[in-house]
């Protein structure tokens, strides 16, 4: 049997599932280190290595550039995990330094020393505070914040308003996505229908069921839930609420049931 395959991020290891889905970036997902049999898979050219770093810098374009083009926070080794366990036991420094007297490699290494000496003219992408692999790590890359996103429109059987999420999670898709709107967009998703777009007789409908469901007429909260239309809606309907509730019925309801307490 294939063993299931397994994530790096920040030095940890992670099985596949805890912190999918994932972006793509090149050849592999971005912000996390692909890992498998013990080696860790290069995004650029697909093929698996125990020092990715040694390889990156003799074929590709250096490690830094390497680790910010894929999403990967700065200073994060391309190294598989027992390769690193193994160095750290054996006095992992001095067998590294072996391993630079290759020429090839000693060549890479000016060529990294170049690459740092320019460093600023790699940024991290606009608008992101941290790389794809914290953001990995903490289960808000781009992917899994749309995968949030579309649980929530599948429950409400339509596309969120930003107004009915929480303030922290719009706040991090406009950061990842530059606006809710992009977010949505991004997610293939439509967005809510205006105000302005539901019907009376639907108003109505829904201000019964709610009726029927919670035993009482809505509070202020229970407006901001996505249970019900904005308020607004009743309001460019019916003028105002104890309006909308007459015209549903539910008002005589209330006084009724006032009355015999
Ligand atoms: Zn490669």
């Amino acid at each position: 049997m294939k063993p299931e395959p397994r994530v790096v991020i920040k030095g940890q290891i992670f099985k596949w599932g805890e912190k999918s889905p994932y972006e793509r970036s090149g050849d592999s997902v971005r912000g996390a280190l692909e890992l498998n049999s013990g080696k860790v898979k290069c995004h650029e050219c697909g093929d698996w290595f125990s020092a990715l770093g040694v390889h990156v810098a003799a074929k590709h374009d250096g490690v830094r550039a390497y680790t910010i083009n894929h999403g990967l926070s700065v200073g994060t080794a391309l190294i598989s995990p027992r390769l690193s366990e193994h160095l750290s036991t054996t006095g992992g420094g001095a067998a590294f330094r072996r391993m630079w007297k290759d020429p090839v490699l000693r060549a890479s290494q000016i060529e990294r020393v170049k690459l740092r000496m320019k460093r600023d003219q790699y940024q991290p992408p606009k608008g992101s505070r941290w790389s794809t692999e914290e953001r990995n790590r903490r289960r808000e890359c781009r992917a899994q914040l749309l995968e949030r996103l579309r649980v929530i429109a599948e429950d409400l059987r339509r596309s969120p308003r930003g107004a009915e999420l929480p303030r922290a999670f719009v706040a991090k898709l406009v950061r990842s996505f530059g606006s809710y709107r992009k977010a949505l967009t991004a997610g293939e998703m439509l967005p809510a229908p205006c105000h302005n777009e539901y019907p009376r007789e639907v108003l109505i409908e829904m201000l019964r069921d709610f009726y029927v469901l919670n035993g009482r007429l809505p509070r202020d909260r229970d407006w901001k839930t996505g249970v019900l239309p904005d308020r607004k809606a009743y309001y460019r309907v019916f003028g105002s609420l104890p309006a909308a509730y007459e015209a549903s019925g539910l008002l005589f309801r209330i006084l009724s049931s006032n009355a015999a307490d």
